[in-house]
């Protein structure tokens, strides 16, 4: 294995949590004082190749430790950020999630200036995302199996799915954290 995360992640001595599925630990090159990283013990280069129910977890997982930044830090906020690709900014071939503390003043540039969209634009990347995510989605859970959105659904293990009529299906689901 080349990728430089899963070499290291074993000997870090700054993993606050682990589990089978992911590790969170304090990274070493920070953003800002107590960057917290949450990444899969699994290989996955960026998130999309992540299973969704581990893209749940890491999410889960970073909305307990948002609330202990909040509680326990004297900061004003914090951000949570993924880095997919390198035209985002991502280094390693590894997909994290960064939690970043934020304080007044601490020059991280994050911002932007909203730029504003022509309608027809806005229309035709609305047309563009609704007919390439139509009847399309398929959510993994932990088993591996797979439900979908055109599918019958067959609620199974906690799991709450719900359909609406209409143009479009939506997919309601509630995951629930296997043993
Ligand atoms: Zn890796």
């Amino acid at each position: 294995m080349s990728c430089e995360l899963c070499n290291a992640i074993q000997n870090k001595n700054t993993i606050l949590f682990e589990d089978e599925d992911i590790y969170v630990f304090l990274a070493e090159k920070a953003a800002t004082m107590a960057h917290i990283i949450i990444t899969t013990k699994e290989h996955f280069e960026t998130i999309e190749q992540v299973p969704d129910y581990l893209v749940a977890w890491c999410f889960a997982i970073s909305s307990k430790f948002s609330k202990l930044i909040l509680e326990s830090l004297n900061v004003q906020g914090l951000n949570l950020l993924v880095e997919v690709g390198a035209g985002a900014g991502q280094v390693q071939p590894h997909f994290v999630l960064n939690l970043i503390p934020r304080v007044q003043n601490d020059n991280l540039p994050l911002t932007w200036q909203p730029t504003k969209v022509e309608q027809n634009e806005l229309m035709e990347h609305q047309a563009l995302y609704k007919k390439a995510t139509a009847n399309r989605w398929v959510f993994e859970q932990k088993e591996g199996v797979k439900t979908t959105t055109n599918s019958p659904a067959t609620p199974s293990n906690g799991e709450v799915i719900k359909q609406v009529d209409g143009e479009d299906n939506y997919l309601i689901k509630q995951l629930k954290r296997m043993p």
